[in-house]
């Protein structure tokens, strides 16, 4: 397969990228999730202290409320408009009381604000109360469904029991702030009252009142220690379990566990103190390690796809940058194209100071010097057809050039039906100046005869040095009576005397003429029959011309002079 240097160039830089991206997320993953783990338990402490001072604080509220109530020592004395209007106050600033009951020594309700219970509930919740200070452990409310707990107060004076406070405690508000944790963080918030029952957990595990000290689930929506109440067992993780009890017992810590299907887990655990009691609820914040993962996950996509839009951006870009730069070399092909077919016209205009625009400089050079040296063969060329086709004394074309010559003009002739008329010329004894006056005036007199020929023709092209001192006229367009005028013209012209190297001396010459393509219509034969005629002129004595008539070439040898 081609490749060019383009694609070449892509590959490359694309290559190195990727790979180099690939490797800085594989780094950057093996260096992060450590770092990571870390900076979200970390996290995870910050929020696990913050969401129990947030619940502690919602817990201690009510309680001390009413030890604020049980502890002021003419509560008792009031009279009960007095009381309901000091309770109603308490519950009004609290919005937290559902119901809020005064009793007195003989258990007998004297003040009540708001709900109702009958009074056999209200006989269970008082048989609680054998300490100071009494703490329910969470149920639904009978009236509202909401989860409350149930504060017992004994008010007591001179160490005697003089009444009883009771309230319904909502958690509520407890409930939704943990929900909306559960909803909006990665986290799970598990909150466990003193008994085990869970206030609040994640809502994957579906409805019911889950009590992690027992293992059981209320089904049913009624106080925990009704005997109706149907219960059923659950699992939950041993690691959750231990740390709830933990957290019970006034502990706190973190710990790793695994649930029943092998997922790991990261917990913290904290407890909650009830306030005027040694007893504790528990919050439990579990975080998946798997989330950790899908995290980190997350992050990865985002640089991943970060990642590929640069290497897309990249490849346009280096697309367009690697054109640029082959741009240069196309057009130096183009030109390395055009030389091979012999045009060497062009120039090439690359500035540029880079290696290709060294390249480019040089082949300009390069086309510069093959124009110089084509000049000078095609000068040499010229030279070497002028000496070719020239005959050295005359200047005059010789035999081959003529020949050519005349091919092209009978060709043409016979083409356009043109007529002409060859004429072969022979100086007469001229053998004898040779003899006389040396080859030298011999050579000058053959240079004097061919320039009459040429007055005398009007052109050079049209004659020829045949050989010695012959000569050849082809006069195209001329018929019989034209020839007949430039013949006469020759014979007359070389009677004229000659002066050569100081010799003067008068000659004669004579003239064979064959009419085309009256005579012959090839040059074979023209020449033939032209040469006939000149014979016949030699024979009937010289310096005169003839024109060939049929059976003239038929004329024996001897017969010739
Ligand atoms: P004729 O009338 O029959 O033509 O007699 P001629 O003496 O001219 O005889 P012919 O044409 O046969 O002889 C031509 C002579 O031309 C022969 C040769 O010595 C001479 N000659 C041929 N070439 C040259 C040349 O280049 N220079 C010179 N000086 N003489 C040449
Ligand atoms: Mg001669």
């Amino acid at each position: 397969m081609k490749k060019s240097i383009q694609w070449q160039l892509i590959t490359i830089i694309v290559g190195a990228i990727f790979v180099s991206f690939a490797a800085f997320l594989a780094i950057m993953r093996y260096f992060m999730v450590d770092d990571y783990k870390q900076f979200m338990q970390t996290n995870d402490l910050q929020t696990a202290q913050i969401l129990s001072n947030h619940i502690g604080q919602a817990l201690a509220r009510p309680l001390r409320r009413e030890h604020l109530i049980a502890s002021n020592p003419l509560f008792m004395d009031m009279p009960p408009n007095q009381q309901l209007a000091l309770i109603r106050q308490f519950s009004l600033d609290e919005t937290t009381y559902e119901l809020f009951t005064l009793l007195n020594a003989d258990g007998v309700e004297t003040v009540r604000v708001v709900g109702s219970l009958d009074s056999f509930q209200l006989r269970q919740r008082l048989e609680k109360l054998e300490e100071f200070q009494h703490i329910s452990g969470a149920y639904p409310s009978p009236v509202t469904g909401n989860l409350i707990f149930t504060l017992l107060q004994r008010v007591e004076r001179d160490g005697k029991l003089t009444g009883t406070i009771l309230s319904d405690v909502s958690l509520k508000s407890i409930q939704a702030f943990l929900d909306d944790f559960n909803e909006k963080s990665t986290m799970s918030a598990y909150l466990i009252d003193q008994y085990g029952t869970a206030i609040t957990q994640p809502k994957f595990l579906g409805e019911g009142l889950f009590n992690y000290e027992t293992m059981k689930v209320t089904i049913t929506k009624m106080n925990e220690d009704d005997e109706n109440t149907e219960r059923k067992d659950f699992q939950a993780p041993i690691g959750l379990v231990r740390s709830m009890q933990a957290a019970l017992r006034g502990g706190s810590g973190e710990m790793n566990y695994r649930d029943g299907e092998n997922n790991e887990f990261y917990c913290i655990y904290r407890p909650i103190p009830i306030p005027f009691t040694d007893k504790h609820w528990a919050l439990v914040l579990t975080h998946s390690e798997r989330t950790i993962a899908v995290m980190l996950n997350k992050l990865f996509l985002r640089a991943l796809i970060g990642g590929l839009i640069i290497l897309a951006l990249t490849i346009i870009v280096v697309a367009n940058v690697s054109k640029s730069l082959t741009k240069p070399l196309h057009k130096i092909t183009e030109m390395a194209n055009r030389i091979r077919a012999g045009d060497l016209s062009g120039q090439l205009e690359i500035q540029s100071d880079n290696e290709i625009g060294v390249l480019a400089g040089n082949i300009n050079y390069m086309i510069q010097g093959l124009r110089a040296t084509r000049k000078k063969s095609k000068e040499a060329e010229t030279k070497i057809k002028a000496i070719a086709y020239h005959d050295a004394l005359t200047g005059l074309p010789n035999r081959t050039h003529f020949l050519i010559y005349l091919r092209s003009m009978i060709d043409k002739s016979i083409q356009s039906r043109f007529y002409g008329a060859l004429l072969f010329i022979d100086v007469d004894k001229f053998k004898m100046v040779n003899d006389t006056y040396g080859h030298a005036v011999g050579d000058g007199l053959l240079i004097a005869f061919a320039k009459r020929i040429i007055d005398i023709a009007g052109r050079k092209e049209v004659a020829c040095r045949f050989g010695g001192d012959e000569f050849l006229l082809f006069l195209l367009g001329y018929d019989a009576n034209d020839t007949r005028t430039i013949c006469e013209k020759l014979v007359k012209s070389m009677r004229e005397p000659f002066e050569i190297s100081g010799h003067k001396f008068s000659l004669s010459t004579s003239v064979g003429a064959a009419l085309f393509p009256k005579d012959a219509d090839n040059i074979d034969d023209l020449l033939e029959r032209a040469d006939a005629a000149l014979y016949v002129s030699k024979r009937s004595g010289r310096d005169q011309y003839n024109f060939y008539v049929d059976g003239m070439e038929t004329t024996p040898i001897e017969d010739r002079d």
